[in-house]
Parts: structure tokens; C-alpha cells; sequence
């Protein structure tokens, strides 16, 4: 059984799914500092091997203490092999077998370090190098728990080698040694446990700290994101604004090679007639395509399309289309193309009758021009094409700014010419 580790609560906006998710990824985190850290380890093991070596030659029994220093120098040389090997997968969890085959050296590997124990358990106490032993066993076997702790079938396979072999030990030479040993091997058992559970739940509860802040860090700069967004789009269209439209322009306008730059407005028709005709989510619905079809015919896979221009919601029905590194003529043609675009708009929700036009007005951005002037000549050439009777494009001429009232008297004057047609 693992040892308990804090789950994360739907409060802190997560859904089971993505907990799940979660603790795949805090496996996977989690076996991947293992595996970082483990090699390292694995071959310090080799200096209290060195050291039992040494002192063993002057034991009776060396030639078994020899034997088990290479067997456990073998499992431990293979141990290292597999998590060299699992270091370098792409996803260590699924390679089940190979966890398991480790855990099975684990297990060996700590029953080779108790049995390490058995030439010098008859002279516990007595002889100074026994004792020593004795010491290094239990220091490297304590060690070695706290590092494979984090892989807790690692840790409780390695315990139970160790326990395994090192009780029996302890009962067998009970007469020699008394039972202070056994007792304390006894407690060991427990001891080590708690310590690496410890261990264990830092390792998760570390890892999860950092992925919430990874996760918190996405949710803000998608947050960012969004109101960035917001703060920039038109909501029923998403096109921009007219600030940030003014800024995309501004940026348009000082990049090298962006001259000559056009700017085509595109007031919708009659389009209060639409909304009381067919209704204002209709007329929603027209301003949307409308804005769709711009949008598409500005890509530049489009036949009309460049891809490097900007399109705003200038106003209610309005549109204003950024041209740069676009001449007068071929701005023309790109409104004229989009007038029959507009004027082809269909959708199965509308009624059959309702047809969709624009009038354009077309103007070229001189280089020592304000944006405004600009956008105000596009203002006059689409007024003309209103009072030419709508659905056409017109140029900004010379004339055009003398010629025309301000936009409160035209709108009156061409609502009073449409009440006299
Ligand atoms: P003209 O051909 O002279 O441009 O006539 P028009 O009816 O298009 O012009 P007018 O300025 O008289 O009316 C514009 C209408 O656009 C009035 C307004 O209710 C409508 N409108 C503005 N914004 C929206 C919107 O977001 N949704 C809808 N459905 N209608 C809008
Ligand atoms: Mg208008
Ligand atoms: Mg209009």
C-alpha cells in the first residue's frame, strides 16, 4: 500500500479526469527524477562494498563475504543497466516488465546486504571489524531505502530482502548475541518504513506543487490571452476595434516596404430595413457573414487575398479593410470582388428574399496623411456611392471633401432621398 498523498479537490478547478491526468504526470515526473538521481547512487554503493571487502579479509569467513560482495555488485551493476536503460525511454512508466524485473533486484540486493551480516553476526560485539561491518550494512541499507523511496514497490521489495534475510540471522545467533539485535532489526523495519513514506509524500507533494504552478501560469497567460482578445475584438464579429485597428494600422503603416496603402470602407445597405424586416438576430447574423466573407477574401489563398492587410467593425454596418503595399487599381478590384462576394451572401436561416449589399468607397493613403484624413476620404467616395444608388464602389477624388456635408446632414439627406424613391 502506497502512503497517502494529497489529492486535488474540484475547488481547485480541476475536474477527476484531469486529476488523473495529473497523477499520470506526477508518475511520470516522479520516475524521471528517479531515474536522474539513481545512477549516481547506485555506483557510491561500490565504496561501503570496498570497505566490507577490506575488513572481511580479515574474517574467517572471507571467501563467502567476497562471494556476496560480487553477487550484490552484480545485481546492483544491473540495476544501474535497467535504469540507464529507463532514462533514456520516452515513457518509463509502460515499461512495466523492466520495473518489475528492478524491484526483483532490489529484493535480491537487499538480501545480500543482511546476509553480508551472517560472517561477522557470531562475533558481534566482540571484534571491532565485525562491529564495523555491521555499521556500514545498516548505514548503506538506510541510505538506500530513503533513495528508492519514491518507488515504493522499489523501497518495499528491498525492505523485505533486507528483513527476510537479516531476522532469521539475528534468531539464529540469539545465544551468541542476545536479543538487543533482534529487537532493533525488528524495529528497523517499521523505522525505515515511516521514513520513506516521509520521503515519498515530499517527492509527490513537490512535484504536484510545481505542476500547479505550470497549470496556474497556462490558465493566466490564457486568461491574458483572452482579454487581450476582448480588449481588441469586435464581439459580434470578431474583427477588431477601432483602437486596435488604429494601432494595426499605425504598425502597418511604419513597416518597410508597406506603400502604397489603401483603405476601402464598406457600409452595408439599407441594413435598418433588414433588421426591421427580418429581425435584429438576422441582422446580427448578416453582419457576421458579412464580416466572415471579408475576412476569408482577405487570406492570402483568396483570389482577392494578400494576407497582410487589417479588417475592422468601423461602426453598426460598417467596414474598414487596410490595403498596404496595395495601389489604387488593384484596391478597386479587390472592393469589387468583395461587392459581389457580399451581394452572393446566403444562409439557410434567413429568409430567401433577403439580399445583402455594400457600398464602397475607396481611398489611397498618402505618405504625410493622417490615418483620419484617410479614412475620412473613404468616408466621402462611399457616400457617393450611396447617393449613386448604393451597391457600387467609388474612388476618393479631388473634389470630394469640398463637396460633401458632414455625415448627420448626408444621413438625413439620404434618408429623405430614399422616402422620395
Ligand atoms: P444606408 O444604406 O444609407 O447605409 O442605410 P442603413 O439603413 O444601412 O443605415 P442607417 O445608418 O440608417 O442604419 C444602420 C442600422 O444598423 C441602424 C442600426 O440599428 C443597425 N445596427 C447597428 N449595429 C447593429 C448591430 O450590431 N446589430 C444589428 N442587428 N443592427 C445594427
Ligand atoms: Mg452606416
Ligand atoms: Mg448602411
Amino acid at each position: 500500500m502506497k502512503p497517502a498523498t494529497l489529492l486535488l479537490t474540484p475547488a481547485a478547478g480541476i475536474s477527476p479526469a484531469e486529476v488523473d491526468a495529473w497523477e499520470d504526470r506526477i508518475e511520470l515526473l516522479s520516475q524521471r527524477h528517479f531515474l536522474d538521481g539513481i545512477a549516481n547512487w547506485q555506483s557510491v554503493n561500490i565504496v561501503p562494498l570496498m570497505l566490507i571487502g577490506i575488513l572481511g579479509l580479515y574474517q574467517p569467513d572471507w571467501r563467502l563475504t567476497a562471494a556476496l560482495i560480487a553477487l550484490n555488485g552484480l545485481c546492483l551493476a544491473a540495476m544501474f543497466a535497467i535504469t540507464r536503460y529507463l532514462q533514456r525511454a520516452d515513457n518509463p512508466p509502460s515499461k512495466q516488465r523492466l520495473w518489475q524485473f528492478y524491484n526483483g533486484l532490489a529484493f535480491l540486493s537487499g538480501g545480500l546486504w543482511a546476509g553480508l551480516m551472517f560472517p561477522v553476526a557470531a562475533t558481534l560485539g566482540k571484534d571491532i571489524n565485525s562491529t564495523f561491518v555491521c555499521v556500514i550494512i545498516i548505514v548503506s541499507v538506510a541510505v538506500t531505502s530513503m533513495v528508492i523511496a519514491t518507488r515504493w514497490r522499489g523501497f518495499v521489495h528491498f525492505l523485505a530482502g533486507v528483513m527476510l534475510c537479516l531476522v532469521p540471522q539475528t534468531i539464529a545467533y540469539i545465544d551468541l548475541i542476545g536479543p538487543i539485535p533482534l529487537i532493533a532489526t525488528i524495529a528497523l523495519g517499521p523505522a525505515l518504513w515511516g521514513l520513506a513514506a516521509a520521503v515519498y509524500r515530499q517527492d509527490r507533494s513537490l512535484i504536484r506543487v510545481q505542476l500547479e504552478k505550470d497549470h496556474l501560469a497556462q490558465e493566466l497567460s490564457r486568461a491574458l490571452e483572452k482579454a487581450e482578445f476582448l480588449a481588441n475584438r469586435d464581439s459580434l464579429t470578431g474583427l477588431y476595434n477601432r483602437r486596435a485597428f488604429e494601432t494595426v494600422a499605425s504598425t502597418l503603416r511604419s513597416a518597410p516596404d508597406s506603400a502604397p496603402i489603401c483603405l476601402v470602407l464598406i457600409d452595408l445597405d439599407h441594413f435598418k430595413s433588414i433588421n426591421d424586416r427580418y429581425g435584429h438576430a438576422t441582422g446580427d447574423s448578416v453582419l457576421q457573414s458579412a464580416a466572415r466573407v471579408i475576412v476569408e477574401s482577405m487570406r492570402p489563398n483568396d483570389i482577392l487575398g494578400r494576407g497582410d492587410g487589417a479588417v475592422a467593425r468601423w461602426g453598426g454596418e460598417e467596414f474598414l479593410l487596410m490595403l498596404p503595399n496595395c495601389a489604387l487599381p488593384l484596391a478597386v478590384q479587390i472592393a469589387e470582388r468583395l461587392r459581389v462576394r457580399l451581394g452572393e451572401l446566403t444562409d439557410p436561416a434567413w429568409s430567401a428574399d433577403l439580399v445583402v449589399s455594400g457600398s464602397f468607397g475607396v481611398a489611397c493613403w498618402a505618405p504625410e496623411a493622417a490615418l483620419h484624413q484617410c479614412i475620412s476620404d473613404a468616408d466621402q467616395a462611399m457616400y457617393r456611392a450611396k447617393q449613386a444608388g448604393r451597391n457600387r464602389v467609388e474612388v476618393c477624388q479631388a473634389g470630394d471633401r469640398a463637396a460633401t456635408p458632414h455625415k448627420p446632414d448626408r444621413q438625413r439627406r439620404l434618408n429623405r432621398a430614399d422616402a422620395q424613391d
